[in-house]
């Protein structure tokens, strides 16, 4: 149960001293602080104002298990007592760490039998850009120094993060990209495809990989990387034959093909990995979220073993955190994948509730602010339009449907993001048909509410 806090006086605080994470503080200050979230269970939080509210985004991408796991809190409080730290500096490593190594690479398989130990999924990114271009140096062809990335991809918030992020809102503070960071366009239908045939449209995203290939000369680039679907850009999942095509181009140039799985990873898709469920072979795997469900920050990045052997014959790898391999955060991520394995959630993701969800969507598909209902697995989104039938934005431009709608639904009870003109959503993997009927339904009458904010846009 929380405990007895003063929320006036919290808010109060957070305003005087606490920065939230990608945020407007001058906003916080004029709402009077931000909502202080006490409590949770299963898939639901709990406000200091006494709002129960579905929690259609898993926390942030990430309570795959849903809150309130007594194993969770057992597998570190266990691990806390036994040895709450130490590192993997000096030719050390805890128990945990090296048994959640091994789960990992069971669950990607093949060529994926190494683990790199982060404690973000930004930082899992930054492994990716140093262990990347280091790798080429020692394999002798030190001019392979380009990522290719996309536009509107997120790739995490630190310097590298972000510059292999494609949002461009982002890389306007801090003076990123930093160099050696190409993008090209998304595999985003809806968007920037509509009206044109779809697998034509992947061919054609896929294909503007290969011309930037071509444009930097193939001997500069070192490696792709891509969400399998990009989650905070939208939840844009790609046509079908997309990823074939990328993995094709990687293969014919030689380039490395990283899939940044930190949303897509842990069932979230109906596979361990949304690289199995799309069918596509990466190179190396950068995932967090999911891995503990949120309850310890962790984060690892999955490395082929073509790319460790190269390593073995380069001496020291300098890169590393005080917390890569904590033990309490490995101890946790191994508890919470045996509740993954045990309750069969990725398998009922993939055969049940992710089924469910799709059928569930489509009762929007009728309604007039909706131009389109997606989902693959437990991932979903609801494009917002003026005009039915369209991909015609409200304000006339790319917009803030989405937040508007938003706002309605969290009024609602329902805590859903909104990313532009869409709503999007991705709820524990725990989720019942029944809240899933309740996400829907709160969705639908969000909408009719909306209809004048959206009009004055
Ligand atoms: C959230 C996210 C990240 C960054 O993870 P952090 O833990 O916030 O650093 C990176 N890539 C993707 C695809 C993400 O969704």
């Amino acid at each position: 149960m929380p405990q007895n806090y003063d929320i006036a006086e919290l808010k109060r605080l957070d305003v005087a001293h606490h920065l939230p994470a990608q945020q407007d503080y001058k906003l916080i200050e004029d709402m009077g602080g931000s909502r202080i979230v006490t409590h949770a269970e299963g898939c639901y939080i709990h406000d200091g104002d006494g709002n129960r509210i579905l929690d259609g985004m898993a926390g942030l991408w990430c309570v795959n298990v849903g809150y309130g796991r007594e194993e969770l809190v057992e597998a570190a409080t266990r691990q806390m007592r036994e040895l709450p730290y130490y590192n993997t500096f000096f030719k050390t490593v805890t128990p945990p760490t090296v048994l959640l190594a091994q789960r990992i690479a069971g669950l990607t398989g093949g060529k994926l039998q190494h683990v790199f130990f982060n404690t973000s999924g930004s930082e899992a990114n930054d492994t990716v850009f140093r262990m990347v271009r280091h790798y080429w140096k020692v394999k002798g062809e030190p001019k392979r120094t380009v990522f290719i990335s996309r536009w509107n991809a997120y790739h995490g918030s630190t310097v590298a993060g972000v510059s292999l992020g494609g949002m461009k809102f982002m890389h306007e503070q801090g003076n990123l990209p930093v160099p050696g960071v190409e993008h090209v366009r998304q595999p985003y239908w809806f968007g920037e495809g509509f009206g044109q045939d779809k697998v034509q449209f992947g061919k054609d995203c896929a294909a503007a990989i290969e011309e930037r290939i071509l444009a930097v000369g193939p001997e500069n680039v070192a490696a792709f990387i891509g969400e399998p679907v990009q989650g905070a850009g939208g939840v844009i999942i790609p046509p079908d034959g997309y990823w074939q095509e990328v993995e094709a181009i990687c293969r014919k140039y030689g380039i490395l093909l990283v899939a940044d799985e930190v949303i897509c990873g842990f069932g979230r898709t109906g596979n361990w990995f949304a690289h199995q469920t799309l069918g596509f072979t990466p190179d190396m795997v950068a995932m967090a979220k999911g891995l503990s469900s949120g309850y310890q920050p962790i984060s690892a990045t999955a490395v082929s073993s073509d790319i460790v052997e190269v390593l073995k014959t380069g001496g020291d790898f300098v890169h590393g955190f005080t917390y890569s391999g904590h033990p309490v955060a490995a101890a946790v991520a191994l508890a919470n994948i045996d509740i993954l394995d045990h309750e069969g959630l990725v398998t009922r993701t993939r055969d049940d509730t992710g089924p469910y969800l799709a059928n569930a969507l489509k009762r929007l598909d009728g309604h007039e602010l909706v131009g389109e209902t997606r989902s693959i697995g437990l991932l979903g989104a609801v494009e917002i339009v003026s005009k039915p039938g369209t991909n015609e934005r409200w304000g006339g431009k790319e917009g803030n449907a989405g937040p508007v709608v938003r706002d309605h639904c969290i009024a609602n009870g329902l805590m859903v993001r909104g990313i532009r003109d869409t709503i999007v959503m991705c709820p524990p993997l725990i989720i019942t048909h029944q809240q899933i009927d309740d996400m829907v339904d709160i969705i639908a009458r969000s909408l009719d509410q909306a209809l004048p904010d959206l009009q004055a846009l």
